[in-house]
Parts: C-alpha cells; sequence; structure tokens
C-alpha cells in the first residue's frame, strides 16, 4: 500500500462532564462522505481522515496506525506527532500518559506493542526460526523529554547533573545520533509497556504541576528494531541434493528502523511571532513553529527537493532522520468541539491544515 510520507489526521474528543456542566455547545460538524469538518458555520477543512468524537482508540489505531507498522518492520523510520492544546486528548489517543489500562482505553503505544511483537514472532517462527535464534530481531526503547531546550532521559530519572543529559550529535557524514540517551532491549509488549509506564510516572511525579510540565513539554517514546533477514539467495542453489552446503547459507542483511511517537507540547502556550505566522493567526513556541515550517516543506510536493529547516529547532534536530527521506510521518491533530475553545481549535485546524 502506498503511503504520502505525510498524513494528517484529526481527532475531535467527546464534550467532557464539565464542559456539558457549563452548558457549552459543540462548534464542530462533520461532512457526511469526505474526511472534512466545518468550524462554526464558515469555514471548512480537510484531512486524511477525521475522527468524530464517538470514535474509539481502536477506530483511530486502524485506519492510522497498522500501516505504519508494516513500513516500519520492512525498515522504514516512522513519526507519529500528536498536536493541539492541552486538554484536547493528545496524551489519552497517544497512550503515553500513567492512567494507560482497560482494553477500550488503550492509546497508539499500547496496540503498536502487541502488533509489533505479534508481526515479528510470526515472521521469526516462519523463516525456521522458531524462537531459537531470538537474535534474528531485536528491540530497544529509549523515552526523552524536551522541555525548554533542555533533553532529560525519562529511563535514567536520578541521573541529572549537566553533563550528563542527552544531547544531539551530528557524524561526519551528516546524520544525527542521540549521544548519551539510555536504550533499553525489550523482549516483549509488557517489557516495551512497562518502560512506557517507568517513564511517564518519572514525567508526572518529577514536576510539582504534572498538568503544567506536560502542557509545556515535548516526550518522545522511541522505540529501535534492528533485523537481521535473510535475502534472496536462489542463484546460490548450486548443488541438488538436501546436504547443507556453505552455498545455501542465506546472506544476511541487516536493517533498523526507529518508530517515534512524540506527544507534543500544548499549542496554546505560545507567544505570537511576526509576520506571516501573525497573519495566519497561528502562534506557537520554536519547537512546534520549526515543525511546522518542517512538515509543511516535506508536505509540499512543489518543494520537494528545497531547503527543509531541520535546524531551526532541537525538537527538528531530534527527530531529523525520521521526518522526510524515506519516513512516514503521521501528525495526529486533536481538539476540543467546544465552543470556548473556538479559537484554539482554529489555531490547530490551521496548523494541521499547512502540515497537508
Ligand atoms: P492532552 O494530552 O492533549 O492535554 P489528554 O489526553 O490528557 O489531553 O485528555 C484530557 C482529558 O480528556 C483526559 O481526562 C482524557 O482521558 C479525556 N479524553 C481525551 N480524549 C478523549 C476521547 N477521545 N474520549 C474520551 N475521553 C477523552
Ligand atoms: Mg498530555
Amino acid at each position: 500500500m502506498a503511503t504520502t510520507a505525510v498524513r494528517v489526521a484529526l481527532r475531535v474528543r467527546p464534550l467532557n462532564s464539565k464542559e456539558q456542566a457549563a452548558n457549552y455547545q459543540e462548534c464542530i460538524t462533520f461532512a457526511t462522505d469526505e474526511p472534512q469538518i466545518f468550524l462554526g458555520s464558515d469555514r471548512a477543512f480537510t484531512f486524511d481522515n477525521v475522527f468524530k468524537p464517538d470514535s474509539t482508540q481502536q477506530d483511530v489505531y486502524n485506519k492510522t496506525v497498522v500501516p505504519l507498522v508494516d513500513r516500519f518492520i520492512e525498515g522504514n523510520n516512522v513519526t507519529i506527532l500528536a498536536y493541539g492544546q492541552t486538554g484536547s486528548g493528545k496524551t489519552y489517543s497517544m497512550g503515553t500518559g500513567i492512567d494507560i489500562d482497560q482494553e477500550d482505553g488503550q492509546g497508539v503505544v499500547q496496540r503498536f506493542a502487541h502488533q509489533l511483537f505479534d508481526a515479528l514472532e510470526k515472521s521469526n517462527t516462519k523463516s525456521g526460526n522458531g524462537g531459537a535464534n531470538e537474535d534474528s530481531f531485536q528491540v530497544y526503547v529509549s523515552f526523552l523529554e524536551l522541555y525548554h531546550e533542555d533533553l532529560n532521559d525519562l529511563l535514567e530519572p536520578h541521573r541529572d547533573t549537566a553533563e550528563s543529559h542527552p544531547s544531539i550529535r551530528e557524524a561526519l557524514d551528516g546524520s544525527i545520533y542521540w549521544a548519551g540517551v539510555r536504550e533499553e532491549r525489550v523482549y516483549n509488549a509488557q517489557e516495551l509497556l512497562g518502560l512506557l509506564q517507568q517513564g511517564a510516572t518519572f514525567r508526572a511525579t518529577g514536576s510539582t504541576d504534572v498538568n503544567a510540565a506536560s502542557s509545556r513539554s515535548h516526550a518522545v517514546f522511541s522505540v529501535l528494531l534492528k533485523q537481521q533477514l535473510a535475502e534472496d539467495n536462489n542463484s546460490n542453489e548450486i548443488n541438488n541434493n538436501n546436504a547443507p552446503s556453505i552455498d545455501k547459507l542465506p546472506i544476511m542483511k541487516r536493517i533498523a528502523s526507529k518508530f517515534h511517537f512524540v506527544d507534543l507540547a500544548g499549542s496554546e502556550r505560545l507567544k505570537r511571532t511576526m509576520g506571516d505566522r501573525q497573519k495566519e493567526g497561528i502562534s506557537i513556541n520554536t519547537g512546534l513553529l520549526a515543525l511546522g515550517n518542517v512538515i509543511s516543506a516535506l508536505g509540499d510536493e512543489a518543494r520537494k527537493g528545497s531547503h527543509v529547516p531541520y535546524r531551526d529547532s532541537k525538537l527538528t534536530r531530534l527527530l531529523q532522520d525520521s521526518l522526510g527521506g524515506n519516513s512516514h510521518t503521521l501528525m495526529l491533530a486533536c481538539v476540543s468541539p467546544a465552543d470556548a475553545d473556538y479559537m484554539k481549535t482554529l489555531n490547530t485546524l490551521k496548523y494541521a491544515g499547512r502540515a497537508r
């Protein structure tokens, strides 16, 4: 299945009980046979997918993430970015919070963990390894928080001296690597989710105001997959008896791919900048501003091959080799349906609309 490099999905959460009690009205309506929404009576926005308030976590996952997991296993990098104002459903949708629990509520990362290990174990069995050669694939996770311009390792909570912070480095060939980041190997979905939970708990408890911290910082949960795959080797089949021959040993190809789950800072806390940005009514912090510019440059076919401004923020530097190139990016834009949030929702719709 062909996927375009950048896809944008919009999710509209239900009105919560507080909003209902305050008698807020919904200000978003939905087109019937297109992924299009209307804000108020005069503004229309179209996305690759639109999820209404009654959409389930399973709906969102199946329609947006399932095909990306296949691309990931084939060796491509994937990035999912949850964008939106605080309280719009980013953490709920992504599953990067501390209260991940029952089946229905499971977010993207929980479902991903199960799909990934199911698929890897199946192909491991098919290729005759049957678990005996567990090294045909290796999965590692890391979990970073980007707060202001500081990187914190959520899997290394006690390491907080200045010189031990993770950093972004550039190799001689211009590729980006992360230095000083803990990468922990995991053998199954439970272990992967255990580390997610550990990092999310640290993120929440390491700050005096949980909501303030998560609304100001970006959380980047990453899964690194290393695989040794047998390459087609038919040309080497030179003997016809069944005895194993050195010529029949498969040539092993090593591939590595990364899947980033990014729970972005709340899009509301931003300074207005000058010029075009202000004209568009978009106000964002440096990371979100730079991210929007990178995604927009990538998504714009006409500008292919033109400059993509990765260097403008730490967030875009961090994700540089997973945005563009052969990578797949999904922006999951989250909004509240409440009329009281009209302006914030409008800003999110404009930002996400620019990414397409
Ligand atoms: P954000 O991370 O964008 O600040 P959250 O994901 O924490 O927002 O969501 C805010 C609240 O709304 C949470 O209590 C969450 O459980 C709830 N919520 C968000 N989206 C949905 C949804 N689609 N269905 C039900 N509850 C939701
Ligand atoms: Mg959140």
